[in-house]
């Protein structure tokens, strides 16, 4: 089996998903009392998102790459970090990572996305993931019509993710609002809903979502799983 690099704290409340998922996949997959090796760097996620509300991507970049490098250093030979904002820098990410695979959670949704046949989804995330292009890409190259929310919406999402989720905060009305913006896209002809945003499955989950939800910290925590026991 080989060993797991978790970049986490992005937030804490998200990594620790990351660390349930891929322990309950492998013990899955090999019984018994296996789980997954699995080395963690998790960073204090308060000077990061400043430095993201400041458009500070040197700052953001010099630190998730020493982190990277620590965990390729240590003897990961997978690396995932476990967001989709700060994967605006997965090409350095993956370039700090080497000789470990990076794995890029935007590539598992759109596989996902593919698999099940859907055309058209709806994204979701941070107002970094939902409207610039370094995500949307990823979706796009696999031939995928990508919706976003109009502005307002973006807005209250993505204070939602830094005020509430990343704090832990899951409010009932916050998940009628999501509800209520997943049908406004179901309407203009998203088929499913790309949760870019590592909390959001903690708010929205398949039973509430209008439409078939892709989460993308399920299916990125599943790849690795996948990878771990490629030999
Ligand atoms: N965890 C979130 C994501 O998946 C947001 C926090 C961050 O900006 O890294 O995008």
């Amino acid at each position: 089996m080989k060993t797991i690099g978790l970049l986490g704290g992005m937030s804490w409340e998200s990594t620790r998903g990351y660390y349930r998922l891929i322990n309950e996949g492998i013990r899955e997959r090999l019984g018994g009392l296996h789980s997954a090796e699995i080395l963690m760097a998790s960073v204090d996620f308060a000077p990061l998102s400043k430095a993201m509300e400041a458009a500070d991507w040197t700052k953001i970049e010099a630190i998730l790459s020493d982190r990277v490098r620590r965990l390729s250093g240590a003897g990961a030979e997978i690396l995932l970090i476990c967001t989709n904002t700060m994967h605006k820098l997965a090409e350095r990410m993956a370039a700090a990572a080497a000789p470990a695979k990076f794995l890029h959670i935007g590539t598992c949704a759109a596989d996902e996305a593919v698999a099940q046949g859907f055309r058209t989804v709806a994204l979701l995330g941070t107002r970094f993931t939902m409207e610039e292009n370094f995500y949307r890409k990823h979706l796009e190259a696999a031939g995928l019509d990508v919706h976003i929310p109009g502005p307002s919406a973006r807005q209250w999402i993505n204070e939602l993710i830094f005020t509430d989720l990343c704090a832990g905060v899951f409010r009932e009305d916050a998940r009628k609002t999501m509800t209520d913006i997943v049908l406004a896209l179901a309407d203009e002809g998203a088929e499913a809903v790309v949760l870019g945003c590592t909390e959001l499955p903690l708010i929205l989950t398949a039973k509430e979502s209008p439409l078939p939800i892709l989460d993308t910290m399920a299916l990125h925590a599943s790849s690795a799983v996948d990878a771990a026991l490629d030999s």
